[in-house]
C-alpha cells in the first residue's frame, strides 16, 4: 500500500535558550544546552482509508510530530511527504492543510458558541475560500443537512446552539466539519476524551465507517489504549520523543514486545482488578524532556532494566510481520 502521508527520520530540535526561555521567563539561564532534542529519528507512514495511532504518556512528543507533519513545528532533520510530494516549502504545507483537517480533544469548546450548527458546517467553506457546492442560504441549508446526514444526525440540528448539544451530538458536527471538505487526512487529538463509554464506541465506528468509504487517513494521537484497539490499523508509541516501538495495532496490542508498551497496556482499566498485572504496570513519572536519561531514556522506570541500558541506546529494530521495537531484549526474528 502506498503512504498518504510519509515521515523519514524526522527531528524537531529548538535552540535551548529559546525553548527554557519560554518556561522560565525573564530568568538568565547561562547553562541552557545549544540544542534541545524534542523528536528524534521517527518513521512511519500513513495510507489512504487507514487509522494510524499515536500513543504514549503526556510529553511523549505525539502532538509535536503532529504539528511538525502540519508544518506548524520547524523540522531540524528527515523528510516528509505528502501524496509522494516533498514538504518542503511553506507552499507545499499549504497545500497540505488544504487536504487535512483537524478535530481538536474539546469539541463543545472548538466550536463557536456564537454559532449554529449550520454555521460551523458552512465555515471551513468559508476560511478556506471555497464556494458551497450550491450557491446562497439554500445551498448552505443543503450542505449541512448533507453533512449532518452523514454522520447520523437530523437536519433540524442545523438551527442548534453548540450548548444545545450532547457531547455525542457535539463530536459528531466535529466530524461533520473535519469531512466538509473532502480531506484527504484528519488528525484527530483524543477524539472520544470525556464521552460515555458506549458514546465513545459510536464516535470511533462513525469515524472508522468514514475512513473506508471515502478513503480518508485517520492519524489519532491518544492515550487511550482501548479505543486504539477499537479503531486501530497500525500503532506508533512514542517515549520522551523516539519511536519505541511500532506495528500493526492488533499486533503490537496482542504481543507488545517493548516494556513500554507493555507498562501501557498493562495500566490499563480492567473490568476485572485479578487481570491487572501489577509487576508490568507503568511506575514513576516520565522524566521530561530536559531531563533525557542517557541510555534507553525508559530505563528508570522498566521493570526488566539491565546494566547495558543505562549506558546504550538500542536501536529500533524489525521484529518482522511489520513490528519494530526499541529494546535491546526485544524477541528478534
Ligand atoms: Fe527496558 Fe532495557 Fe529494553 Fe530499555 S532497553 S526497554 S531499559 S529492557
Amino acid at each position: 500500500m502506498s503512504a498518504l502521508y510519509a515521515v523519514r527520520d524526522l527531528s524537531v530540535s529548538l535552540p535551548g535558550q529559546g525553548f527554557l526561555g519560554r518556561l522560565l521567563p525573564g530568568r538568565l539561564l547561562p547553562g541552557a544546552p545549544a540544542r534541545i532534542d524534542i523528536l528524534q529519528g521517527i518513521t512511519l507512514a500513513l495510507a489512504a482509508g487507514e487509522t494510524f495511532a499515536l500513543v504514549g504518556e503526556s510529553g511523549s512528543g505525539k502532538t509535536t510530530l503532529a504539528r511538525a507533519m502540519l508544518g506548524l513545528v520547524p523540522v531540524s532533520g528527515g523528510s516528509l511527504h505528502f501524496d509522494g510530494v516533498a514538504l518542503g516549502s511553506a507552499r507545499a504545507f499549504a497545500g497540505l492543510r488544504r487536504s487535512t483537517a483537524m478535530m481538536f480533544q474539546d469539541p463543545v469548546g472548538s466550536l463557536s458558541p456564537r454559532m449554529t450548527v449550520g454555521a460551523l458546517l458552512a465555515e471551513p467553506f468559508v476560511i478556506h475560500r471555497r464556494p458551497l457546492p450550491l450557491p446562497g442560504r439554500a445551498g448552505r441549508a443543503a450542505q449541512a443537512a448533507a453533512l449532518l446526514d452523514r454522520v447520523g444526525l437530523p437536519a433540524r440540528l442545523a438551527a442548534r446552539y453548540p450548548h444545545e448539544l450532547s457531547g455525542g451530538q457535539a463530536r459528531r458536527v466535529c466530524v461533520a466539519r473535519a469531512i466538509a471538505l473532502d480531506p484527504r487526512l484528519v488528525i484527530a487529538d483524543e477524539p472520544t476524551a470525556g464521552l460515555d463509554v458506549s458514546v465513545q464506541g459510536e464516535i470511533l465506528n462513525l469515524m472508522t465507517g468514514l475512513g473506508t468509504a471515502l478513503g480518508i487517513g485517520f492519524l489519532v494521537i491518544t492515550h487511550n489504549l482501548a479505543m486504539v484497539r477499537h479503531i486501530a490499523d497500525r500503532i506508533a508509541v512514542l517515549y520522551l520523543g523516539r519511536l519505541v516501538e511500532s506495528g500493526p495495532a492488533a499486533a503490537v496490542l496482542a504481543r507488545p514486545a517493548h516494556p513500554y508498551t507493555q507498562s501501557l497496556i498493562a495500566s490499563e482499566p480492567q473490568p476485572d482488578p485479578r487481570r491487572r498485572r501489577a509487576d508490568l504496570a507503568i511506575r514513576g513519572e516520565i522524566p521530561g524532556i530536559l531531563r533525557r536519561p542517557a541510555g534507553c531514556a525508559f530505563h528508570g522506570r522498566c521493570p526488566r532494566a539491565e546494566a547495558i541500558c543505562r549506558v546504550t541506546e538500542p536501536d529500533l529494530r524489525d521484529l518482522g510481520a511489520g513490528q519494530q521495537a526499541a529494546c535491546h531484549f526485544a524477541p528478534g526474528q
